[in-house]
This record gives C-alpha cells, sequence and structure tokens, in this order.
C-alpha cells in the first residue's frame, strides 16, 4: 500500500475579468468549487493508479469537510486515516482567475496544521505495513520530518514532494527517495541554481545526476512541457513529455507525483515509473480539473508505451 501524509483543502475558485482593487468589490462571471490539497490529489492520482491508499489528513467539523470527504469517497480513496478536527475549519484555497489568466491564491491551513508529529506516531501501523510512504511540503516541518523517521524506522520507500519549498532539515531531504521538485523547487534546495531558463531536458538530467547520493538518495525533476528527468545511485534518465494541447494544467504536477509513487510502490524501476508518471502528467493537462483530470491505470499504461 501507499500512505499519503498530505494536506486537504477545498479550493474555491472566482473567474473575474480583471482583480479588484484593494476596498472594490466585483462581479465574477463564473464561481468553481473542487477538492484540493497536495496531498489529497496525490492520494487520489495513486488510487485512480491502481495501488491501495491510506490517506492521514486532518478535516474541519464544517461544510467544506463534509464536501472534501464526500469528493474523496465517490473517487474512492478510503477514509479510514482522515480525521475531523473540532476547533479549526477545513484548508481552504481562495483562488482568483482573471481573464488575462493570471490567478491569485491565499491558502489558510486551518485544519491540515494539527497533523502534527503525535499524529504520525499514531500512524506507526499503517506504515509498517506499506511499501511507501509519501508527503509534501505543505504539511508543518516537524511532521514532515516525523514520516522520514518512521518511514526508515519501518523500511518503508519515503517520497518527498518538496512543493512548497519547505524548510525541511538537510538530513529529511538526504533519505528522501526521490525527492521530487518542479524546476522552482529544484533550484530553492540548490540544484540547477545557475542553470539557464532555457536548460534542457538532458541538462536537467545531469544536473539530477550530480544532486542523487547527496542531497536526496534519488531526484526527480519536472520540468512542465519538456517532461521530466530523474536519477539515483545507479543511472539518470530524461523522459520527454509528448506533445499535447495542454486545457488545465492544474494539478498535473500532483497527478505525476501520485503516479510514481503508486508505481514505485508496486516495484517499477525509477525509469519506468517515472515514464509512466510523465504520461499520466500529460494526460492530466489535456482535461478540466485537477482531481477529475487524472486517468485511469490502463489509459496511462497505454500512453505510457506508445
Ligand atoms: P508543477 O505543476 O508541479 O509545476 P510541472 O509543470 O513540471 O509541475 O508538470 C508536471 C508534469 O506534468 C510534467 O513533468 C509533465 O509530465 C506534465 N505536464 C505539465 N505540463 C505539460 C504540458 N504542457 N504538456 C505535456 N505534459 C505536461
Amino acid at each position: 500500500a501507499v500512505v499519503v501524509f498530505g494536506s486537504l483543502n477545498v479550493d474555491s475558485t472566482s473567474y473575474v475579468d480583471a482583480f479588484p482593487a484593494p476596498g472594490e468589490t466585483i462581479l465574477a462571471h463564473d464561481f468553481r468549487v473542487a477538492l484540493g490539497g497536495k496531498g489529497a490529489n496525490q492520494a487520489v492520482a495513486a488510487h485512480v493508479a491502481g495501488l491501495p491508499v491510506e490517506f492521514v489528513a486532518c478535516v474541519g467539523d464544517d461544510a467544506s469537510g463534509a464536501f472534501a470527504r464526500e469528493t474523496l469517497e465517490r473517487l474512492g480513496v478510503p477514509m479510514t486515516a482522515v480525521r475531523l478536527v473540532p476547533d479549526a475549519p477545513t484548508g481552504v484555497a481562495q483562488i482568483t482567475v482573471a481573464d488575462s489568466g493570471e490567478n491569485t491564491v491565499i491558502v489558510t491551513g486551518g485544519a491540515n496544521l494539527a497533523l502534527t508529529p503525535e499524529m504520525v506516531e499514531a500512524e506507526r501501523e499503517r506504515v509498517a505495513a506499506a511499501a511507501l510512504v509519501l508527503t509534501q511540503g505543505e504539511l508543518p516541518v516537524p511532521t514532515i520530518e516525523r514520516v522520514a523517521v518512521i518511514a526508515a524506522e519501518f523500511g518503508a520507500r519515503f517520497v518527498l514532494n518538496l512543493a512548497p519549498p519547505a524548510p525541511v532539515s538537510a538530513e529529511t531531504l538526504r533519505v528522501a527517495d526521490p525527492l521530487v521538485l518542479n524546476e522552482h523547487e529544484a533550484r530553492a534546495v540548490g540544484i540547477g541554481t545557475d542553470a539557464p531558463s532555457d536548460a534542457t531536458l538532458d541538462e536537467w538530467r545531469a544536473l539530477a545526476a550530480s544532486a542523487a547520493g547527496v542531497v536526496a538518495r534519488s531526484i526527480v525533476v519536472t520540468l512542465g512541457g519538456a517532461g521530466a528527468v530523474a536519477a539515483d545511485a545507479a543511472g539518470s534518465w530524461a523522459a520527454p513529455a509528448p506533445r499535447v494541447t495542454a486545457v488545465d494544467t492544474t494539478g498535473a504536477g500532483d497527478g505525476f507525483t501520485g503516479t510514481l509513487a503508486a508505481f514505485l510502490a508496486e516495484g517499477r524501476s525509477l525509469p519506468e515509473a517515472l515514464r509512466i508518471a510523465v504520461a499520466a502528467g500529460a494526460l492530466a493537462v489535456q482535461a478540466r480539473g485537477t482531481v477529475d483530470s487524472y486517468a485511469p491505470r490502463d489509459t496511462v499504461l497505454a500512453a505510457s508505451s506508445a
């Protein structure tokens, strides 16, 4: 199984002509409420990839929390490790998208901040039974660090998506296998900091190779429409993305990471899982929505060998 320790948010998105100025009230022309949070998205992606998933998360006892739990249930993600926190609101992202395509996002961590190291300790049995444990930079730093320690204690593979780039210890980064980063996050941890913005996939492969075994046990860097690269002690690989028409890139990175974790947990090699995850990411950008854009296992596998 894959155990995901992660954030759960409800994304409320208003679509406006232009952003309001301070003090101004404007009318939006569209509105959408959807499940979000990197943890929830990645748990759904791993589940859609066909792996048994346990999602450890905290929601508030409010309408947003009920909506989030209903959505996870509809998608088939087990709710057994989703905890109800009485005194905090469910995590929320208030997103505004302007006609220019620009967006602003305000995230309120809310109940996610109640996912403490003690709560991680309480899930030892799940970790003991897991092949792989996955977490992200949206949880409190001490919580992320405890996940790494407990994964090591039980010999579960520890996958860390450092999004956003949280200030976790170098030791926590070192045990990540892999550390999954986009280009911006890679630069934030000192991988490719001086690389030009038009660096090629092969240049990023070399940068990942020099960081593997130093920054983290293994490294994966996603590069949007270009694809992704990976490196570990055995070698380094580049997986170009297919040329597709992107209609909505929201959640593509989470779809990529959840898929990568699922196929690693299943026993695939890093280069195999990389290739499959790139195919999953490319499929996700071709459909609207976040978790609703994740393609089923067979579709992803067919696309990855095409
Ligand atoms: P994030 O959204 O976290 O910044 P990326 O933009 O690097 O992450 O995208 C993650 C993955 O999603 C990429 O490695 C790729 O597989 C896929 N992807 C993203 N954008 C595109 C695109 N325009 N065409 C094809 N695949 C894409």
